[in-house]
């Protein structure tokens, strides 16, 4: 760590502890890490959203639990999904035990409906007549209620279970994206890698993959420290992202490595694509928003690999990886594809 970042990061923490003193929240971790992400106004919304209670004056721990809960609380996607399987069981079971309820109610009145027609059938005094009707009416009355409330208590399952639904399809999108800058993540890609191959090896066209990796980041990291370096990862993912097109797929693929799976793209246009996100790449000049200090441009570094038959997911990584080495090798800042790798690379590799 450069002492740069050093003084960077001791500036978050003190500004940090003054923020929880001026407002007595608890220094516990957790609100601590609040403070500290505000103090470094890497997240907007949160910024936004704590400034407002700040104005309003009342910025209570039960508050600042409640943020921390909603903007930093890493909840792991089993915990998720195990709190989601126990809503649906609780909801079954309601479900059933109010079916249970309905049905205790509908033989109770059909046995009353038996006792009726059976004295029906003797013959019967009027005020027999008029007792029974009382009866029969307030038992009917009673089978309305409890078919109102096994009706209200149906709706409420199917609100609860579309709710349910939509939290497992959160899960589930969420289990496919790098947390950090929101594309798909490392096993996401993979999983896509062997998808794309099943369809070049049925003949359905051709398939690049595209490999970069930033350059000099830990230089990058050592100046300017670790949260604004996140901020760049992030710029870059939107970058790759807005230089693709619908089938392609885009992935962090590691720390500061990201890849793109091109299927219908021949070598020739999967060089046209990374080479014009490289020029994306270097065309922004980079500004740190929070104190306006120029950060300079970053570069990174291409490797782009063609599908052969007899290819396999890891044997074309392996010559993607390859040509990237080969960027760096030759500088940096461009774009080597398979056709350019000479001997030497392949033995370097
Ligand atoms: P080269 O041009 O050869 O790729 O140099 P480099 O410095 O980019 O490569 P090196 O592999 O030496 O360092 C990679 C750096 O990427 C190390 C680490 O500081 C940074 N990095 C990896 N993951 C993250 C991350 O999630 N956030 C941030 N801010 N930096 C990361
Ligand atoms: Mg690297
Ligand atoms: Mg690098």
């Amino acid at each position: 760590m450069s002492e740069q970042e050093f003084k960077r990061a001791l500036g978050y923490a003190n500004s940090a502890i003054d923020l929880l003193k001026r407002a007595t929240i608890p220094p516990y971790p957790q609100f601590y890490e609040l403070l500290y992400t505000y103090a470094t106004g890497v997240n907007p919304t949160l910024n936004a959203r704590i400034n407002a209670i700040f104005r309003e004056g009342d910025p209570a721990a039960d508050l600042a639990e409640r943020l921390y809960n909603e903007f930093l609380k890493a909840q792991d996607a089993n915990a998720r999904i195990s709190n989601v399987s126990e809503r649906m069981s609780a909801r079954i079971e309601a479900v059933h035990d109010a079916i249970d309820t309905a049905m205790t109610t509908a033989n109770a009145y059909s046995g009353t409906l038996q006792t009726a027609s059976g004295d029906l059938e003797r013959a019967i005094e009027p005020q027999a007549l008029r007792a029974m009707t009382t009866r029969l009416l307030g038992e009917t009355r009673r089978m309305q209620d409890a078919n109102h409330q096994l009706e209200q208590k149906l709706e409420a399952s199917r609100e609860e279970i579309a709710d349910l639904q939509r939290d497992l399809d959160d899960v589930r999108r969420e289990a496919m994206l790098d947390p950090l800058t929101k594309i798909f993540n490392r096993k996401y890609f993979d999983e896509g890698l062997v998808k794309a191959f099943a369809n070049a090896n049925t003949g359905n066209g051709p398939l690049c993959l595209m490999l970069l990796d930033i350059d000099n980041f830990k230089r990058f990291n050592d100046t300017w420290g670790h949260q604004t370096g996140d901020q760049v990862l992030r710029l870059m993912a939107m970058t790759l992202k807005s230089n693709i097109k619908g089938k392609d797929m885009v992935a962090r693929y590691g720390g500061e490595e990201f890849a793109a799976i091109l299927p219908q793209t021949d070598l020739e246009g999967a060089i046209i694509v990374a080479d014009n996100i490289r020029k994306a790449i270097q065309a922004k000049e980079l500004l740190k928003r929070s104190t306006n200090e120029k950060l300079g441009r970053i570069t990174a570094s291409f490797g782009v690999a063609a599908f052969k038959p007899g290819d396999t997911p890891s044997t074309l990584i392996e010559r993607a990886d390859r040509c990237l080495y080969a960027a760096k090798h030759a500088g940096r800042n461009k774009v080597v594809s398979e056709t350019e790798l000479g001997d030497e690379d392949i033995v370097a590799a």
